[in-house]
């Protein structure tokens, strides 16, 4: 199966950052073995059009990071799934923990974002993951179970793909063992069969992913691909982690 390579940019890269580093890495790709990997980068959302407008036709994707729960409408600072449409983005990161947290983004919240993306024929990668204090406390599979059974409530059949990403593991340096990773990835499966989803439903591992820690990731069985913030931001790094698992 393809694996799935995400690199989520966060709050970095103004929109000619984006577009040097998407032109410099597509000149890279072009003159490199073929590949077998679904690549997808998601920017700002200002720095979208211009990530857009460089990748069209290429083999990277782009995807937002957010969008807001509604349409269109009086809902100042929001980004509509529409606009998103029209760039012709291929992917929307919905949940991922620091919309969560830091912006207290709810399950319920999230659960209508889903069928706007799936409306527009875009796919939706669902972030999903525990806090430290969670884990400390054996509620790992409790918090999943909540995250996946409300997020997923409107969802149907639709395509989508999950990302597990421990909030303890992102950001720090701290990757969760490939023990711990495969254990959880498994659950997650398991909850998809037992609840009717597809699957083929990929999930993805996130949180400290590297280029010297993804290649034993990688060989999990249970693990589709990976969302990377830090490691994605830098052209040597985003091509160490393709070399990798390639
Ligand atoms: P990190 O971020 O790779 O920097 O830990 C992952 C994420 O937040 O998606």
């Amino acid at each position: 199966m393809t694996k799935y390579l995400f690199g989520n940019w966060k709050l970095f890269k103004t929109p000619r950052q984006t577009e040097d580093f998407l032109s410099a890495m597509l000149e890279k790709i072009k003159s490199g073995p073929k590949l077998s990997l679904e690549l997808a980068i998601f920017p700002q959302n200002i720095s979208l059009t211009a990530a857009a407008k460089i990748s069209k036709g290429s083999p990277i994707s782009i995807g937002a990071q957010n969008i807001g729960p509604q349409t269109e409408g009086a809902f100042t600072g929001e980004t509509s799934v529409l606009a998103c449409s029209e760039l012709g983005l291929k992917y929307i990161l919905l949940g991922h923990s620091e919309r969560r947290h830091i912006f207290l983004e709810s399950d319920e919240m999230i659960s209508k974002k889903m069928p706007l993306v799936v409306d527009q024929k875009m796919i939706p990668v669902l972030c999903l993951g525990e806090k430290l204090e969670e884990r400390k406390s054996e509620q790992t599979f409790k918090v999943l179970e909540s995250q996946l059974s409300k997020a997923l409530a409107n969802q149907g059949q639709a395509d989508f793909i999950l990302a597990y990403e421990p909030v303890w593991a992102i950001g720090n340096g701290v990757v969760a063992s490939p023990e711990r990773v495969l254990e959880v990835h498994q659950w997650i499966k398991s909850w998809l069969k037992k609840n009717g989803f597809q699957q083929a439903t990929p999930v993805l591992y996130g949180g400290s992913v590297k280029p010297d820690n993804i290649k034993k990731l990688s060989e999990l069985p249970a693990v589709d691909g990976f969302l990377v913030g830090g490691a994605s931001l830098e052209i040597e790094s985003f091509c160490q982690l393709i070399q990798q698992i390639s």
